[in-house]
């Protein structure tokens, strides 16, 4: 399966720092056609962004998206204005949302029957904090937020659908002295999260579903976590803001 290794800038970069390292990475991950990539810029930059990556190897998406298409919902952002504006994929579902602004899996789910409505590719993004995963609870957090985060999704379009396995204690932006999981750790838990596709879904849909580790992912260690049978590629925050370090992060497996 070819790997996906995608930047979550979060809320960083003026329009004008963005495209100043889109255009770094547009040189120096220009060729690499074995792996997929993709940027995830704050909605004020995808535009402009856009115009720089656009016809290259480099993907654009979003970091959250609002499930109507249009009305009286201010300062939401549709699907379809996405699109317009250049964007291959959508971020659903991320641990900060959940924590910050009350995203529950009920939302997650409309945010994806919406985009997928669209035609846009979305990423699912699941994962258990400290004490759930202390008091063992780990894969009953992530088997929900599967369930119910994808309820409805038909098998059919589980092809524009990636997960994004992101333990909260391992994320390092927001929190410096977070680790990544062990390779251990998140090799199991993708095989459990392939496991849950495969009961929701089928077999087929389970295997051919990309399954990204995201947590501290850095140029030092996306290797031996990349070498993991059920990790089909990356979610990575602080080290995809600066150019060369995404970029080492792309090229180092
Ligand atoms: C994230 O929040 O999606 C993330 C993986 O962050 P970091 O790479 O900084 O741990």
């Amino acid at each position: 399966m070819k790997p996906l290794i995608a930047g979550n800038w979060k809320l960083n970069k003026t329009v004008e720092e963005a495209v100043e390292t889109a255009a770094r990475l547009k040189i120096i991950l220009q060729g690499i056609t074995d792996k997929d990539i993709l940027i995830c810029p704050p909605f004020t930059a995808l535009d402009k962004v856009h115009h720089v990556i656009k016809g290259t190897n480099i993907l654009l998406g979003a970091q959250d998206v609002f499930w109507e298409e249009k009305g009286a919902f201010t300062g939401e952002v549709a699907p379809e204005m996405l699109k317009d504006v250049g964007c291959d994929y959508v971020i659903i579902g991320h641990s900060e949302r959940r924590e910050y602004f009350n995203e529950s899996d009920e939302t997650v789910n409309k945010k994806i029957r919406s985009s997928l409505a669209d035609e846009l590719n979305v990423i699912l993004c699941v994962g258990e904090s400290l004490e759930q995963r202390k008091a063992g609870k780990q894969e009953t957090v992530v088997e929900q937020q599967l369930e119910k985060g994808l309820k409805g999704v038909k098998k059919a379009d589980m092809k524009f659908v990636t997960i994004a396995y992101e333990p909260i204690w391992a994320i390092s932006s927001g929190n410096p002295n977070h680790k990544p999981a062990t390779t251990n750790d998140a090799q199991e838990m993708h095989k459990f999260i392939r496991y849950i596709l495969n009961i929701l879904f089928d077999d087929k849909t389970a295997e051919s579903t990309r399954i990204l580790y995201g947590g501290s992912m850095k140029p030092d260690n996306v290797k031996e976590l990349m070498a993991q049978p059920d990790i089909n590629g990356g979610l990575v925050g602080g080290a995809s803001l600066d150019a060369e370090s995404f970029a080492k992060i792309v090229k180092g497996f």
